[in-house]
């Protein structure tokens, strides 16, 4: 047996052991659903059948979806994560490369890989915003440009006439909102409207506290999305997850009440960090100190980055309130101790 050289030279997650007082590394919503949802729910899935397949394409869950959007089932495909998407997209056009905008979601640049395609990087700019000439220049070549707005790591929203720049090339662009929820800014699911190389890709892992759970959406006109429905695998979204999601969309506004108390969160951080830490829209902020082994003794795990322009930063999700604070007093005592050297 050969091993083949994908396997041997990509790593793409490093193990966090089990064992930190805090987790403020995944982005993920420190809140699990209120337990009367939760009960709720258990109830729910003893009607669902174990021995039955799944709806093959997740049909009552698109159909609730497009429900909530104004749009059609034929608009959205569901996946295991939005991760099952993004390993879709790059199998969907044709062209010399997918172009991705550094620092961004990691994701992109190892699907790319994965399905044998190169990767052009053109860097996000000092504002960590598109640079639209750079791109436009490459466009006509590329299979897929991907976008991550508001961006995974650096947190901001990237700028909507830039991205309406990009899209005017007509090349296909999937625009990553992930975190959209969390920002104060519109989203741009208006462009559907208006470009048909448009794909919006969301997920219910963050604002929708379901990391867990496994379940992500694309949002496209219904030929790309009948495109990406072929070259997905059938049944790839289980049935509790499915109709956990149903429901949680039926149920909204549960969300609502700890979006509100994140984005405090973000607020009070960025405050008290103002000199080291990047505006952000997302739940999670990016913070220009060297601090990822400081922090880690003291029990507190976040990301750090092995990218040279964000290698000495760290991204820190916004957790509890008492997690928060714990974490500002470690990094108050990380700057006391650097006053004194
Ligand atoms: N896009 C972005 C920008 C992300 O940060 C993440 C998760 N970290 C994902 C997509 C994937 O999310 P999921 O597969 O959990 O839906």
């Amino acid at each position: 047996m050969r091993i083949s050289k994908l396997a041997k030279e990509f790593i793409p997650y490093k193990v966090v052991e089990n064992k930190y007082k805090i987790y403020l590394d995944k982005n993920e919503n420190p809140f699990d659903f209120p337990a009367p949802l939760k009960e709720k729910i258990f109830e729910e899935l003893k009607n669902v059948q174990f021995n039955r397949y799944p709806p093959i394409t997740a049909e009552p869950l698109r159909e609730k979806i497009a429900e909530s959007l104004g749009l059609k089932m034929e608009n959205i495909i569901v996946g295991n994560g939005s991760d099952e998407i993004l390993s879709l997209v790059p199998k969907l056009t044709e062209g010399d490369y997918n172009i991705i905008n550094s620092p961004t979601f990691v994701m992109y640049r190892f699907y790319s890989k994965h399905n044998g395609i190169k990767v052009m990087d053109i860097p996000l700019d000092e504002q960590f915003d598109l640079r639209t000439s750079e791109i436009k220049r490459y466009a006509d070549k590329a299979r897929i440009i991907f976008i991550c707005s508001p961006n995974n790591p650096t947190g901001n929203s990237l700028s909507r006439e830039r991205i309406i720049d990009i899209l005017e090339t007509g090349a296909c662009v999937v625009l990553d909102e992930a975190y959209i929820e969390f920002s104060d800014k519109e989203s741009n699911i208006d462009l559907l409207n208006h470009y048909d190389n448009l794909i919006i890709l969301r997920t219910f892992s963050k604002a929708f506290s379901m990391a867990g759970i496994r379940v992500g959406y694309g949002i496209s006109n219904e030929k790309i999305i009948s495109h990406l429905l072929a070259l997905k695998a059938p049944f790839t979204v289980n049935a509790l997850s499915m109709r956990i999601a149903e429901m949680m969309v039926e149920n909204r506004d549960v969300i609502e009440e700890k979006i509100k108390f994140i984005k405090s969160e973000r607020k009070r951080l960025l405050r008290k960090l103002k000199n080291y830490a990047f505006p952000s829209d997302a739940n999670f902020i990016l913070v220009n100190l060297p601090v990822y082994h400081f922090l880690l003794e003291r029990g507190i795990a976040v990301r750090h980055f092995d990218e040279e322009r964000i290698k000495n930063m760290v991204r820190i999700t916004i957790g509890k309130k008492d997690e928060n604070d714990t974490l500002l007093d470690a990094l108050k005592e990380y700057l006391n101790e650097m006053d004194r050297v």
